[in-house]
């Protein structure tokens, strides 16, 4: 049964509208799929709809930029109520808070060279704000400053590198809290994905996460190895932490690289599974 838990669309920093991105996922085969937008579920209502007439299930989805000693942790919230207001409002503050960082990657972007990114960025979006790191990047390609979206994030925007300025987003528990306060389920997103500090590690992290309530790891992931499946899938269950996966599908353009929706393996059989918990199967 082929599944995908989650996928950005244009709502945040993807290419394909939320509509789009459901018929992929009905082309693909994909039976249940989650739209996992950063810090936004304003795509669900119309995605449902199509969704319901193409027989896809779609549960409701978000990913929230977190910050934990410094380094940027991203957590996803399934199943939540998409009409609480309060989750939106927190949500919307968020993403107030891109615009001075945008203005700031414009900054250091300029004192390399590469001047009016913003304004290139805001282009590539069709929209003032709020303004994603992979809209610089497709901006920095159109320009042919880098080749590819890879060359683009390992030179200048990945984190550690000149264009990632430093930004504090939500902690942890208060991301899960939304998450939990709209009745939803709070999953750690790539937990292989993060350069952690000086002395701490994955470990570290699932401990906070725990502590702050977390429910379960993201164990399928496009990048993900057989053998790196294995380690989480143990790592969970260890933990009792439930498992999701996904492709973190962005964009349908050659450049950008990543894989297509429901491009991802099955979920290992012996861990209790985002179906269980969200009461799927
Ligand atoms: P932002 O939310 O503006 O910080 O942008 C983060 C987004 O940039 C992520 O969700 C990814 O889509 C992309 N991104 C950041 N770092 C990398 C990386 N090292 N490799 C691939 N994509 C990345
Ligand atoms: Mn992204
Ligand atoms: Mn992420
Ligand atoms: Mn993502």
């Amino acid at each position: 049964m082929k599944y995908d838990f989650h996928s950005h669309s244009l709502v945040s920093d993807g290419n394909l509208s939320p509509i789009e991105l459901v018929e992929r996922a009905f082309k693909n085969k994909v039976e249940y799929y989650a739209i996992t937008d950063h810090d936004d579920f304003s795509g669900f209502n119309s995605a449902k709809v199509v969704a319901d007439k193409l027989g896809v299930k779609l549960i409701s989805g978000v990913e929230i930029s977190t910050t934990w000693c410094g380094k940027t942790i991203h957590i996803l919230g399934y199943g939540f109520n998409v009409e609480d207001k309060k989750f939106a409002e927190n949500l919307e503050k968020m993403r107030y808070s891109r615009i001075e960082r945008a203005y700031r990657i414009n900054d250091v972007l300029t004192s390399l060279g590469f001047p009016d990114t913003l304004v290139g960025a805001q282009k590539v979006a069709k929209r003032e704000h709020p303004i994603s790191r992979t809209h610089f990047a497709r901006y920095m390609i159109q320009m042919g400053y880098c080749r590819n979206f890879a060359e683009s994030m390992n030179k200048y925007l990945a984190d550690g590198k000149p264009a990632a300025v430093p930004h504090t987003w939500a902690e942890i528990p208060t991301a899960i809290s939304w998450i939990h306060n709209a009745g939803g389920v709070a999953f750690l997103a790539h937990p292989l994905r993060y350069k952690l500090p000086e002395g701490l590690d994955l470990e570290d992290l699932i401990a906070e996460f725990i502590k702050s309530g977390g429910d379960g790891l993201e164990v399928v992931y496009a990048s993900h190895s057989p053998r790196q499946i294995d380690y989480l899938s143990d790592l969970a269950l260890k933990n009792n932490l439930a498992i999701s996966g996904g492709s973190d599908f962005h964009t349908d353009e050659a450049t950008m690289g990543g894989v297509d929706i429901g491009s991802i393996s099955q979920l290992p059989k012996k861990n209790t599974s985002i179906f269980r918990i969200l009461g799927l199967d």
